[in-house]
């Protein structure tokens, strides 16, 4: 094919003897290491079509990259063409109706940093430079979801461009099915150009941040959290980190790197009721170091971003817990403090509330009946070798395994990594939202042009 130029698209065209071309394809994981023929980083709705039907005319393997931060990398493919909407990033807030307008590359800080100027927000991810478009369309959970629901409890309608090259709409009355299977089914079908969410009135100042204790502490903290958790009220959102103390300026030094367990914690309501909900958790045994406070939420959702940085090497491991039992606690505090990095860590999300009241096939979206999940982010440097690679992604495997006895069944789609997770897509949606996202792929994308994904396969 040409690769200088694409038929009626203005955007830009990278090919791998442009300088910007390592920069271009490198993704938030810099263990992925990927090399396509073309990137075409589109400027609008017109770029993604003639980028499609390019792609399509030429045969070409196709990746949609929207924030570029999938840990399993597949925002980018070999060879083939790389529909990049890394600048379409615009965010449009209607105060009057509530809603955000948001470009299919937006990232959540973008979408934080607009909404908040008028004190409203919708459920994102806890990392601001996290891309809203894989992350919403894999279901999309983050402090907010027990008060206002999962991100796709919030979308409202999508712009797509289909496999062919069509642009439609989707939402409830639009395209219904489509629209069903866009709320957690991932990128399956088609490329979304522009997300509308419902907005709620948030903040700008939120009782939020984490709460540390010793590593020895875990079982006890853990133990206590799954009480404390268990009777949270709905606007109480909590994220429980368990690996070292990330040396942020926030944190006294001394602390920096020491292993310990945190709960992270933002209140969806006034502040004096957020005071009160973490009394409990605040005074529970002796912690290392307490930094719930009243905050701006754009800068509580922007803390951990230098904790995660672009180009390191990342391996996952996920599953949904099927509660935090004794059992379950001990394998936890037994295995998270074994990995040989300083940076590896496990999250755990605590669900619940509005997420598990929407009826379970009312959307994509398979793990509403799960109360935590927990992700075990192996995390190394680019020049570490691959002796400590390997020894980072075993932890991450054998934690997993030995939580075999308390896995649920089911998984977060947008946790799972690539190569040995690739067969878990099922385990993701379960058989009957699978089969029914079948039909739809097989409607909107029966060739199974957008397969560079957590696939779906037409059915
Ligand atoms: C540090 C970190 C923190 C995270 N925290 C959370 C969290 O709090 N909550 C949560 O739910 N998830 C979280 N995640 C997981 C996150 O949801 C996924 O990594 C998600 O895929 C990121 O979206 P992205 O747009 O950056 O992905 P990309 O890597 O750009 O894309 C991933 C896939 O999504 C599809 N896709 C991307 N853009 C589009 C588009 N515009 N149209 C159609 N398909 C598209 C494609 O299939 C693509 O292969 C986190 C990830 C990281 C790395």
């Amino acid at each position: 094919m040409e690769t200088n130029g694409i038929n009626g698209f203005r955007g830009r065209l990278i090919t791998a003897d442009h300088a910007g071309y390592d920069t271009a394809r490198a993704l938030w994981n810099g263990a992925v290491d990927r090399r396509p023929r073309l990137i075409a980083r589109c400027g609008g709705t017109a770029d993604v079509v003639a980028a499609v039907r390019c792609a399509r005319h030429h045969g070409l393997e196709i990746a949609v990259r929207g924030g570029g931060h999938n840990v399993a990398g597949t925002a980018v493919c070999d060879d083939g063409i790389v529909i990049d909407l890394s600048a379409m990033r615009a965010v449009w807030v209607d105060p009057a109706r509530r809603t955000a307008r948001v470009q299919g590359g937006a990232l959540w800080g973008d979408v934080d940093h607009e909404t908040q100027a008028h004190a409203l927000a919708t459920t994102g991810g806890i990392v601001g430079h996290t891309g809203v478009a894989g992350l919403t369309l894999g279901g999309g959970i983050g402090f907010l979801m027990r008060k206002h629901g999962l991100a796709v409890d919030n979308l409202l309608a999508a712009e797509v461009v289909t496999p062919e090259g069509s642009i439609l709409q989707a939402s409830a009355d639009e395209h219904p099915d489509l629209f069903w299977a866009l709320r957690g089914g991932g990128g399956n079908f088609g490329v979304v150009t522009t997300f509308r969410f419902a907005l709620h009135p948030l903040g700008p100042t939120v009782m939020a941040g984490p709460v540390f204790w010793a590593a020895d502490d875990t079982t006890d903290v853990l133990r206590f959290y799954r009480d404390f958790a268990a009777e949270a009220p709905d606007e109480l959102g909590t994220v429980v980190r368990l690996g070292t103390i990330p040396p942020l300026p926030v944190i006294p030094e001394e602390l920096h790197w020491r292993p310990a367990i945190a709960v992270a914690c933002c209140y969806a309501g006034p502040v004096e009721d957020g005071e009160r909900a973490v009394r409990a958790l605040r005074r529970f045994g002796t912690p290392l170091v307490d930094l719930l406070a009243p905050k701006a939420y754009s800068a509580f959702q922007g803390g951990l971003d230098d904790t995660v940085l672009h180009g390191w090497h990342y391996y996952w491991k996920s599953t949904d817990l099927t509660g935090l039992s004794d059992e379950a606690i001990a394998v936890i505090a037994d295995h998270a403090y074994r990995a040989v990095s300083r940076r590896s860590y496990a999250a755990m999300f605590h669900m619940g509330g509005a997420v598990a009241r929407v009826p379970h096939d009312a959307t994509a979206y398979a793990g509403r009946d799960v109360a935590h999940n927990i992700v075990i982010d192996a995390v190394w440097l680019p020049e570490e070798s691959d002796e400590h690679a390997a020894a980072e992604t075993a932890w991450a495997r054998r934690f997993l395994q030995a939580l075999q006895p308390h896995r649920a069944g089911s998984v977060y789609v947008n946790f799972l990594d690539s190569d040995d997770d690739t067969g878990r897509v099922r385990e993701a949606y379960g058989d009957h939202i699978y089969r029914r996202l079948a039909e739809v792929k097989a409607k909107y994308d029966p060739d199974n042009a957008f397969h560079h994904n957590k696939n779906i396969r037409p059915g």
